[in-house]
C-alpha cells in the first residue's frame, strides 16, 4: 500500500534511497526505513558477483548464479525511524555508511502499530536478510506460527515479517530460489524486495497485487513501487506484472515468472508528463481513490469469507464473539461520510440481526443520557481513527461500560487503541479530501460483521451463502460502473450549471442520497440536500422546479414504487431527474431527464454500487467548475478538533 525504493550500482545508496523515499512522501505514510549492507563491514569488499557481465537488456546476462560469500560475517545495517523520512535523515548522519545497494520503504501501517520495529524493513533472525513489503500477507499467523515452532523469533507484530524468516528458512546459497519457494507459501498481496549481507549487489524483487516498477540506468538498477520514485534517476521503466520476479544486480537484470521461466519484458520510455504518476496517471487523487475500490473493496473482504459455512471470519472481533453474542443493542457513532456509512449500517444489522440498532452522531453522543451498560456495543467508524468527535464519544461509551468496536482504517490510531476489538479496512491512505474508497469499504466491513452476529441468530445458510456470493461480485460491478466513466462524465457535464441539487432516496438508499449530496457540496460548493424521498412533500418539495434538479436513487427494491410516486411529484412541478438504477422498465426511464444505470446486486448491498457514479458526478462537476478537488476550501482530511 505504501512505497518502496531500490538501488543497485556503483554509486552511493543511501542519499538514492532518501531521495526516492521523499517522492513517495504523497501517498501518505507513518514510518520509513532502509537497509543496505555496507562496504567496511566485516568480510570481502564489494565485488561483481556475475563473473564481470556486460548488461545488455535482459535475457543475455545474469544466467551464472549470483555467487555468494559463505558467510562474510557482514550483516545488513538496517535504520528505521517512526515518523517522517526527514527524521530517517537526520538519523542517517554520523553512521557513515559506505554502501552501493539497498532497498527502503515507507509504511502505511496494516498489521501492528505504526512504531520504529514495525517500521520496515524487517529482518530475519541472522541479520543478513532483509524484506519491505507493501501490501497484505493474508496467512501470516500459520506462517508465523509454523516458524516460531521452528525457533524463528519474530520482533514485529507485522504480516512481513514472516516473509525474512521464511527466505531465511529455504535459503541454502541460493537466495533467488529460497525466495521462490517462500514466495509459494504466501497468501494475499505484496510487493517485495528482498536483499541478503552474504549476496552482494544482489536485489530480488516479486509482485503480486502492489505495483512494482523496474527503472533502467546504465550500469545501475532501481525498483520503485511507482515511477514517481524514480523520475530523478532513470526515464527507463519496465513495468512488472502480478506473479513475476525481477533479479536486479549491477550488471544486468532479468525477469521470470514464479514458475522460474525467464521473461523478455518491454523497456518503456517515460516523457516528463507521465511522471506524475503519483496520481497513477489521474488528475486528482480523488479520482484515483475512486478508481481503486473494485480493489479497496476486495481488500475489505479478502480472506474474511468462509464460504462453505456461509459466514464471515474477522480476526479483529474473535477476542470478543462471547459478549458480542450476547448483546442486545448496538450504537453506530461517527462523523461526516462515516456517519452516512453507519445510517446504511443500521438498515444493514437491523435486515441481518436481531439486534436493536441505533445511529447516532459522535459530535451529539456526549450531550445524550444514553443507557449504556455491558448489554450495549458502541461501533466507531472513523477512517483516520483520530476523528475527534468520535473519540470522545467512544470514551463516553467505556466509561459506562459499553462494549467497544471500531471500523478503522489507519492502524494503531486512537479509537483502534482505546476500543475492546475491531476491523481495520485496509483500503490503503485516502488523501482526497472527499471520502470515497473508505466509505464504500466501511459499507462491506459493517455486513461482514453483521453476517456474522447473524449468523448465530436467525440467518440461514442459505442466506448467508447469498450475501457472500453477492459481496464477492462487487469488484467486478464497480469497474463495469468505471467503465462507464465518459457517460457519466457527460452527464454531469450537462448538470454543472446548476445552482441546487436535491438528492433523495428511500430505504437503503436514504443514506446513499445523504452521501451523495454530501459528496457534491464538499468537492463542487454547490448546494445539495440529502433528503429521505418520503420526508420530500413535508418540505423541500416547494424548493423544486426547473432550475432545482433531483438526483433519485431509485433501485429494484421494495421501495421502488414509493420513490416513483415521489419522482412523479417532482416531474410535476417541472423538476428535472437524473436517476440511479438498475431498473430498465418505463416506469422509472419514462419520468426520468437522464439515467445511469448500475448493475443489480441483493438490496443491502446496492448502495455499495450505487454511490459509485454519485461519486463521479461529483467530482466531474467540481473538475469543470475548477474547483481544488483533492483539497476543498475550509475542509481538513482528518478532523482532529471537536
Ligand atoms: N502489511 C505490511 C505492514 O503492516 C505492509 C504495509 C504497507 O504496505 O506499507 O507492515
Amino acid at each position: 500500500m505504501c512505497g518502496i525504493i531500490c538501488y543497485c550500482g556503483h554509486k552511493q545508496v543511501v542519499p538514492i534511497l532518501i531521495e526516492g523515499l521523499k517522492r513517495l512522501e504523497y501517498r501518505g505514510y507513518d514510518s520509513a526505513g532502509f537497509a543496505v549492507v555496507d562496504n567496511k563491514e566485516a568480510g570481502a569488499g564489494p565485488q561483481s558477483m556475475n563473473g564481470g557481465e556486460t548488461n545488455s537488456p535482459q535475457l543475455k546476462n545474469l544466467r551464472k548464479k549470483t555467487r555468494i560469500s559463505p558467510d562474510s560475517g557482514k550483516k545488513n545495517k538496517i535504520v528505521k525511524t517512526q515518523g517522517r523520512v526527514g527524521r530517517l535523515e537526520k538519523k542517517k548522519i554520523g553512521l557513515e555508511i559506505d554502501a552501493t545497494f539497498g532497498i527502503a520503504h515507507t509504511r502505511w501501517a496494516t498489521h501492528g502499530k505504526p512504531s520504529e520495529i514495525n517500521a520496515h524493513p524487517q529482518g530475519d533472525c541472522s541479520g543478513k536478510i532483509a524484506v519491505v513489503h507493501n501490501g497484505i500477507i493474508e496467512n501470516y499467523q500459520e506462517l508465523k506460527k509454523e516458524l516460531q515452532e521452528k525457533g524463528h523469533k519474530f520482533k514485529s507484530d507485522t504480516d512481513t515479517e514472516v516473509i525474512p524468516h521464511l527466505i531465511e528458512e529455504y535459503f541454502d546459497g541460493d537466495l533467488e530460489v529460497a525466495v521462490l519457494k517462500a514466495v509459494e507459501r504466501l497468501h494475499g498481496t505484496f510487493g517485495i524486495a528482498v536483499i541478503h549481507a552474504d549476496v552482494e549487489h544482489q536485489i530480488i524483487i516479486v509482485k503480486r497485487g502492489s505495483p512494482i516498477i523496474i527503472g533502467v540506468g546504465k550500469d545501475e538498477y532501481y525498483a520503485a513501487s511507482d515511477s514517481n520514485a524514480l523520475a530523478p534517476f532513470t526515464n527507463r521503466m519496465i513495468y512488472l506484472s502480478d506473479d513475476e520476479m525481477a533479479v536486479l544486480n549491477t550488471s544486468g537484470y532479468y525477469i521470470k515468472n514464479l514458475r522460474n521461466e525467464l521473461l523478455e519484458k518491454q523497456i518503456e520510455i517515460l516523457d516528463a508528463d507521465e511522471y506524475r504518476v503519483d496520481k497513477k496517471g489521474f488528475e486528482h487523487y480523488m479520482l484515483k481513490e475512486i478508481f481503486e475500490q473494485p480493489e479497496s473493496v476486495k481488500n475489505a473482504f479478502r480472506g474474511r469469507l468462509i464460504e462453505n459455512e456461509g459466514v464471515s471470519k474477522l480476526g479483529g472481533l474473535e477476542p470478543v464473539i462471547d459478549r458480542l453474542k450476547n448483546i442486545k443493542k448496538l450504537i453506530i457513532v461517527s462523523c461526516g461520510t462515516s456517519y452516512y456509512a453507519g445510517l446504511l449500517g443500521r438498515y444493514i444489522f437491523e435486515n441481518l440481526t436481531e439486534l436493536d440498532v441505533e445511529t447516532a452522531l459522535a459530535s451529539e453522543f456526549r450531550y445524550r443520557r444514553l443507557k449504556l451498560d455491558e448489554n450495549v456495543a458502541v461501533l466507531a467508524i472513523s477512517q483516520s481513527g483520530e476523528t475527534a468527535d468520535t473519540l470522545a464519544a467512544v470514551k463516553e461509551a467505556k466509561r459506562k461500560g459499553a462494549l467497544l468496536l471500531g471500523i478503522v482504517n489507519s492502524v494503531g490510531t486512537g479509537i483502534a487503541q482505546i476500543t475492546d476489538a475491531g476491523v481495520y479496512n485496509h483500503a490503503g491512505p485516502e488523501i482526497g479530501v472527499a471520502s470515497t474508497k473508505i466509505y464504500t469499504s466501511q459499507l462491506v466491513i459493517q455486513t461482514l460483521i453483521a453476517l456474522m452476529i447473524g449468523r448465530y441468530q436467525h440467518i440461514s445458510f442459505i442466506e448467508g451463502s447469498e450475501i457472500i456470493n453477492a459481496i464477492t461480485k462487487l469488484p467486478e460491478q464497480i469497474e463495469e460502473i468505471l467503465a462507464n466513466s465518459k457517460e457519466i462524465e457527460e452527464i454531469a457535464l450537462k448538470y454543472s450549471r446548476y445552482r441546487d441539487f436535491l438528492y433523495i432516496g428511500r430505504l437503503y438508499n436514504y443514506p446513499t442520497a445523504m452521501e451523495g449530496a454530501l459528496k457534491l457540496k464538499e468537492i463542487s460548493y454547490i448546494h445539495a440536500e440529502g433528503y429521505p424521498a418520503g420526508e420530500m412533500k413535508h418540505g423541500p418539495i416547494s424548493l423544486i422546479d426547473e432550475d432545482f434538479p433531483t438526483v433519485a436513487i431509485a433501485p429494484d427494491d421494495l421501495a421502488l414504487d414509493k420513490m416513483i410516486s415521489n419522482m412523479q411529484e417532482i416531474k410535476a412541478r417541472n423538476g428535472k431527474i437524473l436517476s440511479i438504477t438498475n431498473v430498465t422498465a418505463h416506469k422509472v426511464l419514462d419520468i426520468s431527464d437522464d439515467v445511469i444505470y448500475v448493475p443489480g446486486t441483493l438490496p443491502i448491498l446496492q448502495p455499495i454500487l450505487n454511490i459509485v457514479p454519485l461519486q463521479l458526478f461529483a467530482y466531474y462537476i467540481a473538475n469543470e467548475r475548477g474547483c481544488d478537488i483533492d483539497k476543498p476550501r475550509n475542509l481538513a482530511k482528518s478532523v482532529t478538533v471537536e
